[in-house]
């Protein structure tokens, strides 16, 4: 009886979801009885109940109510370890009041721990040992982050900087200041599971486990983790499920006195495409910006820098560098790397002059870099199609796309004419250039996705560019 009704809840279900979602939600479930208009369904853990909760409520309400009338109540049951007996069930009412959350928390949740993942965790942070408070250098530019950063690091998930939002431009520190909180952690609290991962990283990983079914694992192993960093939030941006899938993750590690730190390209407020429940959350703790360097700091910057190589620049140069460079540190310490590469090569004292003439090779030298070749290069990269393909007559619709979106960048961003432009293209004609930057700008206009496309593209090309 209750498999029947089971299986009729599935197919009004079934009617109403997309078939992936169907797949790893439903049919993991097993209905077990189905007593006074009571139907029990089992699910595989506590996460898949709170998931099912969370996402899905209303659909399972409707689904019930179709099938058994507006008196039948659902009961989840949640399975520790599948085999295992089930746990006793505990009733959840369908109209989705949020207090059911909480009461759900099953004993012996955490036997649901994969060996596998905690030695994985233990072993492996993520950390890059280079990135230390003792060479990130203190300036005005980053001392509120770089002070909260490090009483973090020393209680970490006690402060009230719980998450610990770090946001700035590229090459500003980021990713070197949580890193450097990491290490400190692991230092200080040996037995803490640190883990860094770049959101992108997360994301991907998510979608594997979307794929492979491992979804149970991958919660498992991101709640057992004490010090969670996400670097580069700003990447989850219109991710929808990652973004849920974090949510829950960040609320079972806060509500565990587990810490959290995030880095952003932009302030919680202007993330766009972000949940704005997730974007409050940031809103927790503290917010801290990365500046520019201001001229002393570059000077600091670039003398530490100088010493972790042990080398030696005559104080002249290294404020030629720190006047000439300011855009960010990354680029900061590209130009110290060649100054001292080129000196090397050509066994000369590395002086005024040699610098002066270097910066100006540099940054010429990066301009021829971002021709059609390279656009093609990174257009092809990014839409993952050959590059050859750009050149070649198919018309397959992502190739045709990637091939628009490279030539309007050629437009763009170098002096060819429309006609060379169509040469190196497979020899189209310059009417093909023009009807391309045409359609991507109506693309642009008329589709988000693909907006964001050609702004990450723009990104990319840009960091040639400057
Ligand atoms: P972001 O993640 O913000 O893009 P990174 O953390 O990767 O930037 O920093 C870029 C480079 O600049 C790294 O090599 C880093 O070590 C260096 N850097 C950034 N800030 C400092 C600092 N305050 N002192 C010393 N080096 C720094
Ligand atoms: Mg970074």
């Amino acid at each position: 009886m209750h498999e029947q009704i089971w299986g009729k809840c599935l197919s009004f279900i079934k009617e109403r979801i997309p078939e992936q979602s169907f797949n790893t939600w439903f049919l993991p479930i097993v209905p077990v009885r189905l007593e006074d208009k009571v139907l029990t369904i089992q699910v595989p853990s506590q996460f898949f109940y709170e998931w099912l909760e969370e996402n899905y409520v209303h659909l399972l309400h409707e689904a019930i109510e179709s099938e058994i009338g507006v008196e039948g109540r659902l009961e989840y049951s949640v399975v520790v370890d599948r085999g295992s007996e089930a746990n006793q069930p505990y009733t959840v009412n369908v109209s989705g009041s949020a207090s059911g959350y909480n009461k759900a928390r099953v004993n012996g949740y955490d036997k649901y721990k994969n060996p596998q993942f905690i030695q994985e965790l233990a072993s492996d942070s993520n950390l890059n040992p280079n990135y230390q408070f003792d060479n990130y250098i203190e300036g005005d530019c980053n001392r509120l982050a770089r002070s909260a950063g490090y009483a973090v690091a020393k209680k970490p998930g006690v402060t009230s900087f719980n998450p610990l939002m770090i946001y700035g431009g590229v090459g500003l520190g980021k990713t070197h200041l949580i890193q450097a909180i990491g290490n400190e952690i692991k230092r200080s609290h040996p037995d803490k599971y640190v883990f860094y991962v770049a959101s992108e990283k997360f994301t991907n990983q998510f979608i594997d486990a979307l794929k492979n079914n491992s979804i149970q694992e991958f919660i498992a192993y991101y709640r057992n983790v004490d010090i969670l960093m996400l670097d580069d939030v700003q990447f989850l941006k219109d991710k929808e499920k990652t973004q849920e899938i974090f949510f829950h993750i960040f609320n079972h590690l806060h509500q565990n006195g587990k810490q959290i730190i995030m880095t952003s390209d932009c302030p919680p407020k202007d993330l766009q495409g972000l949940q704005e429940r997730l974007v409050s959350r940031f809103k927790w703790g503290l917010t801290a910006d990365l500046q520019q360097p201001d001229f002393e700091t570059r000077i600091a910057i670039i003398k530490k820098k100088m010493q972790a190589d042990g080398i030696d620049i005559p104080d002249q140069v290294v404020e030629y560098l720190a006047y000439s460079v300011d855009t960010n540190i990354r680029e900061l310490e590209g130009v110290i790397i060649s100054l001292i590469a080129h000196a090397s090569l050509a066994k000369e004292e590395v002086d005024l002059e040699l610098a002066k003439s270097i910066l100006k090779n540099i940054v010429t030298e990066i301009d021829s870099e971002v021709g059609i070749d390279y656009i093609q290069k990174t257009v092809s990269e990014y839409f993952n199609v050959a590059q050859e393909d750009l050149k070649a007559k198919t018309r397959k619709k992502e190739i045709v796309i990637a091939r628009q979106v490279a030539m309007y960048f050629s437009k763009d961003y170098t002096n060819h004419s429309l006609k060379s432009i169509g040469y190196h293209f497979g020899g189209r004609d310059h009417s093909t250039v023009i009807h391309a930057v045409q359609s991507v700008n109506d693309m642009i206009d008329t589709n988000a996705k693909f907006r964001y496309s050609v702004d990450e593209l723009k990104k990319k090309l840009k960091m040639r560019t400057v």
